[in-house]
């Protein structure tokens, strides 16, 4: 492990009621610490923090009142193993930020016009971006010498075309609201394209990939030579595909029917598409491996939910093919697409013809290694890519302000 000066990055991962958290060393890409504070501004509020290299981990529960007190019990959590925030080695603190609108197209050091930019794009992410604006805010106490740098999750999809990223409304409408497509999950989909490209032996230039964030929000993106140019997430991360809680696409009019006929607000619309569809919707359970548990006992319900998972997420393998017209490889990644042999045999079963093909045996291996599972013989790679949204958020970072403070 390095104790070369200024290569670490401590990466924040703020939401509503919880920070997670990494400690980076970028000379070797190694982790130094990792934890999470859950439950934030509760009396039962848990902080779990694992030192890496001692193999140890402290649980502490007890009443954490709000993000600038969880920050700083981190801070104490991370001086006792001798990696405090006041060390030198600290070269910044990489935030993940949700929306970045159409201004943000690369990881950005915050300033004062970053942080009011991240403020105006509250309306259209009104629980991400105000707890991504907290975490930057309550660090830049803590350091107020050290750069902040905000990654935003939709910045890898801005170069989607606007033939891509327009929705086919009034346009004066749209501009005046914002709305378009702008697609989350950007730092996974970034990470996965190219660690693609690296396990079939290639420049991310050359390579066209689709990859298939499948976690509790699942998406998928088709990316020629490194670049996204398309996304199954919207305005919103409701888009796409079925998901765990979410319902993905569905016809518009469904809300104008449960609203007009099912009498049912705007907000308890909002609350059934978002947290109570997708496969708990369907089946009552959103985790994966209860519902091939289910399946394998002959669950109809679950069989059902899963045919419905299994069918959107072919749809969109086939659209995004005839979208990038060559693909090289299809990358799973995420809970979902990392474990679930099933769901990845499923989704690539009968597209022979397209040049997808699964090997029964290397699908059946489980390994936290990027990993090829296609057989020889198919013209399309299939993959399994550990995603690494933290190492991405911590390289971004670091290749940020190493540039300013290191070359
Ligand atoms: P993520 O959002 O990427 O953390 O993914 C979480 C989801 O991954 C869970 O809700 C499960 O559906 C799924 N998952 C995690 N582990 C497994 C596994 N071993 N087999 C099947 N699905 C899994």
């Amino acid at each position: 492990m390095s104790s070369s000066r200024d290569t670490r990055i401590l990466v924040l991962n703020s939401g509503s009621s919880s920070v997670k958290y990494q400690l980076l060393d970028m000379s070797d890409s190694s982790r130094l610490a990792v934890g999470l504070v859950e439950r934030i501004g509760e009396e039962t509020s848990r902080l779990k923090h694992t030192h890496v290299e001692s193999d140890t981990t402290r649980e502490w529960s007890g009443p954490i009142r709000d993000h600038e007190a969880a920050l700083k019990a981190v801070a104490e959590e991370l001086a006792k193993d001798g990696l405090g925030l006041d060390s030198p080695e600290l070269a910044a603190i990489g935030h993940r930020v949700v929306h970045g609108g159409q201004t943000f197209t690369a990881p950005t050091v915050v300033d004062d016009a970053v942080l009011a930019e991240i403020e105006r794009l509250i309306p259209v992410a009104p629980l991400h971006n105000p707890a991504n604006l907290t975490g930057i805010r309550t660090a830049q106490t803590l350091r107020p010498d050290l750069p902040q740098v905000a990654v935003f999750d939709t910045a890898f999809h801005t170069t989607m075309p606007e033939s891509a990223a327009r929705y086919a409304i009034d346009t004066a409408t749209a501009d005046a609201h914002r709305v378009r497509r702008y697609g989350f999950h950007g730092t996974s989909h970034a990470y996965v394209s190219r660690a693609t490209a690296k396990l079939l032996g290639k420049a991310p230039e050359d390579v066209n990939v689709i990859v298939l964030h499948l976690g509790n929000g699942a998406s998928a993106s088709a990316v020629r030579g490194g670049r996204c140019v398309d996304t199954s997430m919207g305005l919103t991360p409701l888009e796409g595909l079925v998901m765990g809680t979410r319902s993905g696409d569905l016809d518009p009019a469904v809300i104008f029917h449960l609203a007009r006929v099912g009498g049912m607000s705007i907000d308890e619309i909002d609350t059934l598409l978002n947290k109570k569809s997708g496969l708990i919707g369907l089946c009552g359970d959103n985790d994966m491996r209860e519902i091939r548990r289910r399946v394998d006992e002959g669950d109809e319900e679950a069989q059902l939910a899963f045919d419905i998972y299994i069918h959107r997420l072919k749809k969109y393998i086939g659209a995004y093919y005839a979208v990038l017209g060559r693909v090289d490889a299809v990358a799973f990644t995420a809970g979902v697409g990392e474990n679930a042999s099933p769901v990845r045999e499923a989704a690539v079963a009968g597209l022979e013809e397209l040049g997808l093909a699964v090997d029964s045996e290397l699908n059946a291996v489980r390994s936290d290694r990027p990993r090829l599972i296609s057989p020889e013989y198919a013209r399309v790679a299939v993959a399994v890519i550990p995603t690494d949204e933290e190492l991405e958020i911590a390289t971004q970072t670091y290749a940020l302000v190493g540039r300013n403070t290191h070359q």
